[in-house]
């Protein structure tokens, strides 16, 4: 038997199953807008690996990818497969790098089975933490919960440390490394058990579901009576304003994301925010992850500590089937994820 039928035997698939983009979202996407093909299995060249995706990340920021709109990655193409952060098993390799079994992070493509020349690859290890764990806290969204807070939001002990999205992938890690830092910390989400979850799983002192909130600036201010020194915002809208009206001088507010306004098809009006900053000296400075990349191994290390000594603890949401990609997707807009969402294939 050839090398490639050696390995193409440890899969079931007759043909390769693939998810394109089939149109550019209006407003709240679709599973319309995505479509299934099947194409024959990839063939390894020399230099190549061939892999087996594992799981695959759904997040937010790929909503605006779906979009022409210029932003800091360039669009998916229309009718050509999506990618995303996925963690894959190397079924064969014809790469001196790495060898069948290895299993690997990247940005790829969503394929059950794709091939690789290796670059942007980075082994990761299943005996030192569950696979998908490197999808979330030690992958992409707990760098940007370390790097975001720590960078731009500075936290200091005794300093109260707001965040939104909190029972997210991201929102979840910021909060209790606030905590770890010696902050007073107070969460947003968006139902009775995911704020339960906030204060009981992930230590958070206040958590407000804004959901069944009518007055969010009272609420804010009643769970922050010294003010707000620092808002990691990941949702916008009208939640942020909220908190904005709550800041102390030199407050520091790390925008992450905007998740209120990804599938708005006109420019939301809040209260302009100027004049905030400059009563109160406040920096408000918008990032991506990327612009620490440098400090990505130093994060990790931090993280994996944390994770190690029990001070940090994180969740998924681990939805099952290559098939449900898309719809996992987009249940990400209806919070039907507590922490990371992530499908499992
Ligand atoms: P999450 O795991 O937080 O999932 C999204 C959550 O957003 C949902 O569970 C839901 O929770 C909440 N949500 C959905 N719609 C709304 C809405 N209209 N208003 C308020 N909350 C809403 O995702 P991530 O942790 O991966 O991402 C969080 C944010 O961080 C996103 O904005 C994302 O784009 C951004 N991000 C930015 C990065 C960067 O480099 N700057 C990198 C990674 C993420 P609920 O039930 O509470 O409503």
């Amino acid at each position: 038997m050839s090398t490639e039928g050696a390995a193409l035997k440890h899969h079931p698939y007759i043909m390769n199953k693939v998810i394109l983009l089939n149109s550019r979202p209006v407003g709240k996407p679709t599973t319309d807008d995505f479509k299934f093909i099947e194409e024959e299995n990839p063939v390894t060249q020399d230099g190549q690996v061939l892999l087996k995706t594992l799981y695959v990340s759904v997040d937010p920021y790929l909503r605006g990818r779906m979009s022409s709109a210029k932003s800091y990655v360039p669009p998916f193409e229309l009718n050509k497969p999506i990618q995303s952060g996925i963690i894959a098993e190397v079924l064969e390799s014809k790469n001196p790098d790495f060898k069948a079994g290895d299993c690997v992070s990247g940005m790829l493509a969503w394929k059950e089975l794709q091939v690789s020349n290796g670059k942007g690859l980075h082994k990761v290890d299943g005996q030192v933490a569950p696979l998908s764990a490197y999808l979330g806290v030690l992958g992409m969204t707990g760098l940007t919960a370390y790097l975001g807070l720590t960078e731009i939001g500075k936290p200091k002990a005794g300093e109260t440390l707001v965040v939104s999205g909190a029972a997210g992938a991201v929102g979840s890690i910021v909060g209790q490394i606030g905590k770890i830092l010696g902050c007073r910390v107070i969460g947003m989400a968006g139902s009775d058990e995911k704020i339960t979850m906030l204060t009981s799983k992930f230590g958070f002192d206040v958590a407000i579901n804004y959901k069944t909130t009518t007055d969010m600036k009272t609420a804010i201010a009643n769970a922050a009576p010294d003010g707000v020194d620092i808002y990691f915002d990941n949702v916008g809208g009208d939640i942020s304003d909220a908190v904005l009206a709550n800041v102390n001088k030199f407050a520091r507010v790390p925008v992450c994301g905007a998740i209120s306004g990804y599938n708005e098809t006109e420019v939301s009006m809040g209260p302009r925010v100027q004049t905030i900053l400059v009563k109160n000296s406040v920096l408000m400075q918008g990032f991506v992850v990327s612009n620490y990349a440098e400090k990505f191994p130093e994060a990790i290390k931090q993280l994996a500590a944390w994770l190690q000594e029990g001070r940090l603890t994180y969740t998924e949401t681990i939805v099952n089937g290559f098939d449900q990609i898309p719809q996992a997707f987009l249940d990400l807009f209806e919070g039907k994820n507590e922490g990371k969402m992530i499908v499992k294939i």
